[in-house]
């Protein structure tokens, strides 16, 4: 319980950041860009980006270098996810230009075990977890959904029939399929979308069956609609409900992963038409969330949730006595400077 306690000295919203290694279509002059964190070979406080000759000097509750693996990562955040299980509501987001290993992070590589991502990672802990607590008479009902983001419209990626699913995101009135995945919260703090698939998962082979499903539900939404999944956040969402059967102690937890859509900014996509359309719909998003997370930072009376399907939606989750974890994600592209800085100041201001 050390862990909680760190959390609640400082409030409960940490900012980590995380450089992904330089790739053989990045730019050459690496160095000149960011000084990597120092205190250690891969994991420190501190991250400088050098632009035009001037220093930028951020600093966050972790920041890892290229260096960090995959099992460091989670290494870091695995209290946090075990917190879920404790009955807290956990947020984990993924923020950072389009390349900046945001996908890596979250999901990571499906055909490497030692490559793969918090999910995967956070899901595998969980599920051992609550098998060892069953000899302490504990009970645990997990449930699964994982929806999209796009254009502030929901998108259902374990729907069955998934020519539906595309149409309901297509019409705004989503009458082709009837299905209007409305979001309520009840007086408990439950989440409801309406219609939304829910599955029941009691094995970690049952979910990445199931992120696999997501996985190509996604990629057909890619080709039928000229999208890119980079546009859309991608949100994970476990539930979790335990029952002690000698003590009748119940506890509620809930575990949000999101993958969330590229921060580029305006000027640097050129858009125009739909692109325009979808990218005004990304930077309203997100400074909603960050609008959303510097409130509750700050203490402010007024949240405005209601800015952003996506505030909205995982409401229950970032107020109260939850816990949300930022990673800022950064690509040591030379050409990415300009973005770098846009995506720090972004996760100082929430820090
Ligand atoms: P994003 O989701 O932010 O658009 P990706 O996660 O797809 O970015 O990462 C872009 C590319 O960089 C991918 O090919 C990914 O495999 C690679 N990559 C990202 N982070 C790392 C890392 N820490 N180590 C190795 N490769 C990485
Ligand atoms: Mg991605």
């Amino acid at each position: 319980k050390l862990h909680n306690t760190i959390l609640e000295l400082k409030g409960n919203i940490r900012v980590f950041c995380r450089v992904r290694p330089l790739l053989p279509d990045d730019g050459r002059q690496e160095a000149s860009v960011i000084a990597y964190p120092t205190s250690t070979e891969s994991l420190g406080r501190g991250i400088d980006v050098v632009q035009s000759g001037n220093k930028h000097p951020f600093t966050f509750d972790k920041v890892f270098d290229h260096g960090a693996s995959q099992e460091e990562v989670f290494f870091e955040i695995s209290q946090l996810v075990q917190s879920a299980l404790d009955g807290y509501k956990v947020c984990i987001f993924a923020y950072g230009q389009t390349g900046s290993g945001k996908t890596y992070t979250m999901m990571g590589r499906p055909e490497k075990p030692e490559q793969f991502g918090l999910i995967p990672r956070s899901l595998e802990q969980i599920f051992k977890t609550s098998q060892s607590l069953s000899a302490q008479g504990w009970k645990y009902k997990m449930q699964v959904s994982m929806l999209e983001i796009y254009n502030e419209s929901i998108r259902d990626l374990l729907l069955t029939n998934r020519t539906i699913g595309i149409e309901s995101v297509r019409g705004e009135s989503s009458s082709t399929s009837g299905r209007q995945y409305t979001i309520t919260h009840d007086a408990n703090g439950n989440t409801h979308v309406s219609d939304l698939t829910i599955v029941d998962v009691c094995s970690i082979g049952q979910i990445s069956s199931l992120l696999q499903q997501a996985a190509h539900s996604r990629s057909v939404g890619k080709t039928h609609m000229n999208e890119q999944s980079s546009r859309s956040h991608f949100v994970f969402t476990l539930r979790i409900s335990g029952v002690n059967e000698s003590t009748e102690q119940q506890v509620q937890g809930v575990l949000n992963l999101i993958d969330l859509a590229g921060s580029e900014r305006l000027s640097k996509s050129g858009a125009t038409g739909e692109r325009l359309k979808e990218t005004q719909a990304i930077n309203k998003s997100l400074s909603a969330l960050s609008d959303v997370i510097f409130a509750l930072a700050k203490k402010e009376d007024h949240v405005p949730f209601r800015n952003s399907k996506l505030t909205y939606l995982l409401q229950p989750c970032l107020g109260g006595d939850s816990k949300t974890l930022m990673f800022v994600n950064i690509s040591p592209d030379p050409s990415s400077t300009g973005e770098s800085l846009c995506s720090l100041r972004f996760a100082a201001r929430v820090n």
